[in-house]
């Protein structure tokens, strides 16, 4: 009942595209013409924000005592990326103000709950992207940086570069200040270290043909829990943010998608917004992000249909494993994962924020498994 009543409610807010539609799915808003209040870029009736909060090859048992706090977390950043769209504010604070609220979670792989590498220790990666400007930010390999986004955004707001990594990366931060910085023990939590004791075990194992085995970031099974966020505000700005620890077991250094722009994330008012999650190296060697907004560019596809083309058939085909959130310069909404699992969520206009978690509660939040 509980279930059908999300489902209801995302049809609602999807709903907000036509109210004379029969299907009133993201899907369908994705694919039904536009209306001629929808058509132009710059202009959309349809403000809100979607995210994801990772995706992986788990069922709704598997997450067991974690889905309730996540659903609450994940809620409490859609409600606060509300706040700042209803109040007219811009695109770029809103999904900023969300991701900051899932980085000071310990359930998410981001900030505070962020996994960690091979050597013991969490690297942490982020970026943010305007879709008025193109102007975008990126930080890779933070170390003290209670939230990332927020310095990936100083990066773009106060330096002439897009990314900075590292050392470098935090001495620009502490220069600037505002930014806060914690303890590298503040990104404890007996889950993540636990995994990576998991995939350490793994590793003693002899492959099949008995040679060591190579130090891979985990897949099969992962909880990637990566953070994004994508909105449209009421000015038709389109912004996406991502953030992330990475994958677990990760080689010291190791960069993945998320903290790439064209990649990880995406922003472009004429066309969309994308923020991914998953096997980062195949979202850096497919640009995924970048891929989807160039398809609904050039081949006027409609948002859902570039993502699934993307993540359904390309990735999927490669052994990429992931998923994408995104939406238009109209609103339209698109989600895709190729996994079992992608927690998302996503409000509208109304403030009714729905949250999802696998293809178990597939709905209007997607996927179309093929
Ligand atoms: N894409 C991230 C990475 O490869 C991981 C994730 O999305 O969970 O670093």
């Amino acid at each position: 009942m509980k279930h059908h009543c999300l489902v209801v409610a995302a049809a609602c807010l999807a709903a907000a595209c036509s109210s004379s539609s029969t299907d009133s799915t993201p899907a369908a808003a994705a694919s039904a013409p536009a209306s001629s209040s929808q058509a132009t870029p710059g202009q959309s009736p349809h403000w809100g924000i979607v995210m994801h909060a990772g995706a992986g090859n788990f069922t709704l048992a598997d997450l067991r005592e974690r889905r309730e706090p996540m659903r609450e977390a994940l809620t409490a950043a859609l409600v606060a990326g509300h706040n700042v769209l209803k109040s007219g504010g811009a695109s770029l604070d809103a999904v900023q103000a969300a991701i900051v609220i899932l980085e000071d979670s310990p359930y998410f792989n981001a900030g505070k709950g962020a996994v960690f590498n091979h050597e013991g220790k969490n690297e942490l990666d982020s970026s943010i992207m305007d879709g008025a400007t193109h102007r975008a930010g990126a930080v890779a390999g933070l170390r003290h940086i209670k939230n990332p986004v927020l310095l990936a955004r100083l990066v773009m707001e106060r330096s002439p570069h897009v990314m900075m990594v590292g050392e470098g990366a935090e001495a620009f931060a502490k220069e600037q200040g505002g930014i806060a910085f914690v303890d590298e023990k503040y990104f404890y939590t007996e889950r993540s270290w636990q995994a990576l004791q998991r995939e350490l075990e793994k590793e003693k194992k002899p492959t099949a043909s008995g040679t060591a085995r190579v130090n891979e970031p985990s897949r099969a099974g992962a909880y990637f829990g990566t953070v994004g966020a994508v909105a449209l505000d009421r000015q038709g700005n389109l912004a996406a943010a991502t953030s992330t620890g990475g994958m677990t077991n990760k080689r010291f250094g190791r960069v993945g998608d998320s903290p790439i722009i064209g990649s990880g994330t995406y922003a472009d008012n004429h066309s969309c917004a994308i923020s991914s999650t998953g096997h980062g190296e195949f979202f850096i060697r497919y640009t995924v992000a970048k891929d989807i907004c160039a398809r609904v560019e050039y081949k006027s596809e409609k948002v859902q249909a570039a993502a699934d083309a993307v993540v359904q058939d390309e990735l999927k085909k490669a052994g990429g494993e992931g998923g994408v959130i995104g939406m238009d310069y109209a609103g339209n909404l698109a989600v895709s994962f190729n996994t079992t699992g992608m927690s998302r969520g996503y409000v509208g206009e109304d403030g009714k924020a729905v949250v999802m978690f696998t293809t178990e509660d597939a709905g209007p939040l997607g996927p179309r498994p093929k």
